[in-house]
């Protein structure tokens, strides 16, 4: 009887189990996992809501030094296989917008359904179980765990990177991988907050605010969106700022003078942002700029964007030039913010670079090295945009892992 094991009981583990045991009824499947619950992360998904996936997914959503990879994986496993595998576990589901949430809103909803199935399907799990060492042996593999030792016919590795570690992944997982000969791309916390170096914004915490932010690498940008930014007391935060971190990071890592450029009124441009600042002082050239601006931005920011410009916040309007303006335009279009840090791995929800996807198989997720092993999920150099995409990728390549593992066609 085949025995397969399954290092890491997170989101990729556990459809790499569901899918070995489905697969092959006879195999032997058992997952080792080193927190005391399995899918603890699962649990702290969109809130608690798990975000599980996304309508809108295509290969542009990841970044990775393979893209082809991304692409090909997402072909064999994309996001109608995760609703129908979803829907086989008996998950209604919910939209909003092309995000795809349990109809329950609770991510507990998602990890129950998933135990469920393995309790069904008669799936060991050890929990409170790390796994210290991999080796092969002339019959397959050694795994040594604090517990216990396991013999394997397979192994999945499928621990996750080291982001958010108090939910398990700690990065042992890649030192089981470079033991068995893989290499890998540096890591770097993604999804997540940014530090500013003296930020001139700290006084104006708790502010959220509808902005545009650029990644900036010297004077290059690398990457952009637009959404609700959150004023921090140590920097920037909010999704549009982490959908650009993993850009910050890297730049980061390679010593390179990283900011982020906040366009606070992306909804018009320079010239009309000078052309409404211009017309609105008719009338009001007798009022201090702090209550001129009263009305167009939140109110904390007002003191902290003159500041910047130079312009005091009790001077008279009228007494202000056109080009203190201007210059006042240009600043809350390219307010540039150097970044010294990011929040780091404990705040960040995936992490970028990780084990080369060259050397694993596009379609199957085996190790080209070592005949047997599969490595899987956030392990691999593939990171999403918010949204569902990393939790589909954990899915995707836990589910064609294990697929293969069990070595038939999936149908039972
Ligand atoms: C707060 C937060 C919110 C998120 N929200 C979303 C979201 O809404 N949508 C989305 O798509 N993505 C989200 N993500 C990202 C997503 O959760 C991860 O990308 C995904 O869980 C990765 O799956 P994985 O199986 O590769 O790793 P993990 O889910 O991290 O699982 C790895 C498991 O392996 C175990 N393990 C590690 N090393 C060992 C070892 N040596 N021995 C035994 N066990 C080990 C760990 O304890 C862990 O349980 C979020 C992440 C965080 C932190």
């Amino acid at each position: 009887m085949k025995r397969i094991g399954i290092i890491g009981g997170g989101a990729s583990g556990l459809v790499a189990a569901i899918e070995a045991a489905r697969t092959d009824c006879n195999a032997q499947v058992f997952i080792l996992e080193q927190k005391e619950n399995i899918g603890k992360k699962i649990l702290a998904t969109g809130n608690g809501r798990c975000n599980l996936t996304n309508r809108k997914m295509e290969a542009a959503c990841y970044r990775s030094e393979n893209m082809d990879f991304v692409a090909g994986i997402l072909e064999e496993f994309g996001y109608e296989d995760t609703l129908k595998f979803f829907e086989s576990l008996g998950l209604l589901v919910k939209f909003r917008g092309d995000y795809v949430y349990p109809r329950s809103d609770q991510a507990s909803t998602v990890l129950e359904l998933l135990r469920l199935e393995l309790l069904r399907l008669g799936i060991q799990i050890y929990t409170g179980n790390q796994t210290l060492e991999l080796s092969q042996t002339a019959k397959g593999f050694r795994i040594r765990t604090q517990e216990q030792t396991f013999r394997a016919d397979k192994v999945i590795l499928a621990c996750g990177g080291k982001a958010s570690h108090n939910l398990g992944s700690d990065g042992s997982g890649y030192g089981l991988a470079k033991s068995m000969g893989h290499t890998m791309l540096p890591v770097v916390p993604a999804l997540v907050q940014l530090k500013v170096h003296k930020s001139p914004f700290a006084k104006a915490a708790g502010v959220r605010v509808d902005a545009r932010v650029v990644a900036l690498q010297g004077d290059t940008p690398l990457a952009e969106d637009l959404g609700e930014v959150q004023i921090t007391a140590y920097g920037i935060s909010g999704i549009p700022v982490f959908q650009i971190s993993r850009y910050i990071a890297m730049g980061l890592y390679k010593k390179q003078k990283m900011s982020v450029m906040i366009d606070f009124v992306p909804e018009r441009t320079e010239e009309e942002l000078l052309s409404l600042l211009i017309e609105r002082i008719s009338g009001r050239e007798d009022m201090t700029t702090g209550d001129f601006l009263t009305g167009v931005f939140h109110q904390k920011l007002i003191p902290r964007l003159l500041e910047q410009a130079q312009i005091r916040m009790n001077t008279r309007v009228g007494e202000v030039t056109r080009r203190k303006w201007q210059h006042f335009s240009y600043l809350c279009k390219r307010m540039i913010l150097p970044i010294e840090d990011t929040n780091g791995f404990e705040n960040a929800q995936v992490c970028a670079g990780g084990i080369r996807t060259e050397e694993v198989n596009p379609l199957t997720l085996e190790s080209r090295y070592v005949n047997g092993l599969y490595i899987v999920g956030e392990l691999l150099d593939v990171d999403g945009i918010c949204g569902g995409y990393n939790l589909q990728w954990a899915w995707a390549t836990g589910y064609l892992a294990g697929r293969d593992a069990a070595g038939k066609p999936s149908g039972r």
